[in-house]
């Protein structure tokens, strides 16, 4: 026999999470929608939502709703991560706070529910809810039945952004390509004219890369280029963004640097490069570095590093010029 009144609840669920799916892609709507399902479901004094990012650049924001005031926040956000497992010390986020109406009340939360969503082994984000009486207020089949409506949402748009996150990738390096590169020089050139803050642009080319194919073999020269990718990733901080520019030109974008200032690390970035063993091989690379000087323009900056690059190849290459 089948129970309508159950069925009815059960259908009308259902709608409000597909009406979510129109969401998927605005963040900020979204999770407005969905606190508003938690708020409708569960009796919250405050919750959170928390989607990871494929994208380990990213900072992430734990949203965090409420309407009482006097909640120690930080607490809370840390009893969230602290519940993350192994992944609470790589994700990097920041935690805003919504507060939807103010009522200063002391309240003692003696209950919590926090829930990290899984996929594929890796943590796409998670859900908390804290009260001060028993959280549900439905039955557990019907609690189970829209945690798992929550995951879907969670899977879907973690799907999405790993998909935007993979357009911007190049395939064989795993640095961001150059199509993101353009993106990212627009943005940094218009942040450090507005705040008038520096930038520096260094533009790296492997010296004789067409020798190292023709005599060691075109597999050896992906060998090469993916080996110096992860040498230029790992030498620099995680504010400095690596690219994949063309063939064998790789440009790093170091935000709050000078030209001066952005010489040293490369330097010392072009020597590892030198004494590094390449299956026995030696190979050099050849860097030209232009800064930001409030006087140029995003595409007058990248000629710049460009005929810096020619300087370096016509004194010897395996050199820096700025
Ligand atoms: P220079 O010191 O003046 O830079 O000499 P070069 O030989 O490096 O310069 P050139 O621009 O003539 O050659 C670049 C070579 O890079 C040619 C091309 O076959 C090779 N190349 C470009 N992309 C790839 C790639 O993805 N894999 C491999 N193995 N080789 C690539
Ligand atoms: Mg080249
Ligand atoms: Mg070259």
């Amino acid at each position: 026999m089948i129970n309508y009144a159950v069925n009815t609840k059960y259908i009308d669920i259902i709608n409000e999470f597909r009406s979510l799916i129109d969401f998927i892609n605005y963040k900020d709507v979204l999770i407005e929608k969905m606190f508003q399902i938690i708020d409708m479901h569960f009796n919250s004094i405050a919750a959170g939502i928390f989607f990871n990012s494929p994208d380990n650049l990213e900072i992430n924001t734990l949203e965090f709703f409420t309407r009482n005031i006097s909640l120690d926040i930080k607490d809370l956000e840390q009893k969230f991560f602290s519940s993350m497992g192994k992944f609470k010390q790589i994700i990097k986020h920041k935690t805003n706070l919504h507060i939807l109406e103010r009522n200063n009340e002391n309240i003692i939360l003696n209950n919590e529910l926090i829930l990290p969503f899984m996929f594929e082994e890796k943590l796409i984000g998670g859900i908390c809810i804290f009260s001060n009486t028993d959280i549900l207020k439905d039955e557990i089949e019907v609690f189970n039945f829209i945690i798992n409506e929550f995951l879907s949402i969670f899977k879907l748009k973690y799907i999405y952004a790993e998909q935007v996150f993979k357009s911007s990738i190049d395939g064989l390096t795993g640095l961001y390509n150059r199509n993101q590169f353009d993106i990212s020089l627009n943005q940094e050139f218009n942040r450090s004219q507005r705040y008038k803050t520096p930038f520096s642009l260094a533009m790296i080319d492997i010296d004789h890369f067409k020798n190292i194919n023709d005599s060691l073999g075109h597999q050896f020269g992906d060998f090469v280029l993916k080996e110096i990718s992860k040498i230029i990733q790992h030498a620099f901080r995680k504010t400095d963004i690596v690219y994949r520019y063309g063939g064998e030109e790789i440009v790093i974008l170091m935000p709050e640097t000078d030209s001066e200032h952005a010489i040293l690390p490369l330097e010392r970035l072009r020597e590892k490069i030198a004494n590094y063993n390449f299956k026995n091989k030696n190979v050099t690379v050849s860097i030209g570095v232009a800064g930001f000087d409030n006087n140029n323009s995003a595409s007058e900056i990248l000629k710049k590093a460009d005929n810096m690059l020619y300087k370096a190849k016509n004194s010897g290459r395996n050199k820096v010029v700025g």
